[in-house]
């Protein structure tokens, strides 16, 4: 840890960047964290324009700002504005982490990490390398999802998505045998086959329509890992635990991805004893971030 003559240490300055930002739950956890964990730092929201967004970026590195979280729509600009990006940023193409590092800005991703975390705590990586795999979605977190479905070692990775083209050309681009895409047309053939079920959809999310696929026929004991935090039970998540399905929601992976950045930005990891869930939702029903 960085400290001054007299010893004091030097508060480290963090935070998340995205246009709109205000409905961030990051500041809440990290802030959370660093009172916790009795670190000198602050983590604080930034509204960036997404026009002018990598020039800003990279400004960065003429800061004391140890590093910044990204979200959207700001991610693609994160990773274009790096004069270096870690392996998992570069699986991806787009940056939720940025960080300076003898004297280059590094453009990394936790959502790879995020996502594995809890799904490993869960079912265990023996399980999941025999598993059958059916995901929902074909945008930004579910190629984080494959990304990292891949990386565990699963053997079969069903794609399915609204828009059957994007599933069509995200296969196409990560290009292995294991991965394949359904048309959606189809998509309740591959509920019964799978035994982990990841929804990286944004439907089910409060104020969007729900996930237009029925877990009834569904694997008993397979697995439903929604990753939408609000609600925090899910219509899908209903619907898997009344068809005798297990299931993982949002929350879990929204602090899995944050623990690696906070590292990053402070220097320590956040214990796992201190879990910042009741905090979140706490803040998730009443409304205050
Ligand atoms: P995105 O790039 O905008 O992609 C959205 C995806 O959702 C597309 O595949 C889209 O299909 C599909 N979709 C939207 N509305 C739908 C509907 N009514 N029925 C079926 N499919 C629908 O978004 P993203 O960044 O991938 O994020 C997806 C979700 O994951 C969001 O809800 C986000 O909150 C969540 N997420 C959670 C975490 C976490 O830490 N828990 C991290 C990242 C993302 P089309 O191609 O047909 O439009």
């Amino acid at each position: 840890m960085n400290t001054s003559s007299s010893s004091r240490p030097i508060p480290r300055l963090a935070g998340v960047c995205g246009w709109p930002i205000h409905h961030s739950l990051s500041p809440l956890m990290h802030s959370w964290w660093l009172k916790q964990m009795g670190v000198s730092g602050a983590y604080v929201p930034f509204a960036v324009n997404p026009r002018t967004a990598v020039d800003a970026f990279r400004s960065l590195k003429d800061t004391s700002i140890s590093g910044l979280n990204v979200t959207l729509p700001l991610k693609t600009s994160a990773f274009e504005a790096a004069d270096v990006a870690t392996e998992d940023a570069q699986k991806l193409g787009v940056a939720n982490c940025l960080y300076k590092s003898r004297g280059q800005l590094v453009a990394h991703n936790t959502d790879l990490e995020g996502f594995a975390a809890p799904l490993l705590a869960k079912m265990g990586a023996d399980v999941l390398q025999a598993s059958s795999v059916l995901v929902i979605g074909a945008g930004g977190a579910s190629r984080a999802v494959i990304g990292a479905l891949m990386s565990l070692g699963v053997p079969e990775i069903c794609l399915v998505n609204r828009t059957d083209s994007k599933a069509d050309t995200l296969v196409e681009q990560v290009d292995v045998p294991s991965l394949y895409a359904l048309p959606w047309a189809r998509r309740q053939e591959a509920v019964g086959r799978a035994d982990l079920i990841v929804n990286a959809s944004a439907a089910g999310m409060e104020g969007k329509p729900v996930l237009d696929i029925s877990m009834e026929g569904g694997r008993s004991g397979a697995l439903v890992y929604d990753l939408i935090y609000t609600p925090r039970v899910t219509a899908l998540m209903q619907d898997a635990i009344a068809n005798g399905m297990d299931t993982l929601g949002g929350l879990e992976m929204l602090i899995a991805q944050a623990r690696p950045s906070f590292k990053l930005f402070y220097g320590q990891f956040p214990p796992l004893a201190l879990d910042p869930t009741e905090v979140l939702i706490d803040a998730l029903q009443s409304g205050r971030r």
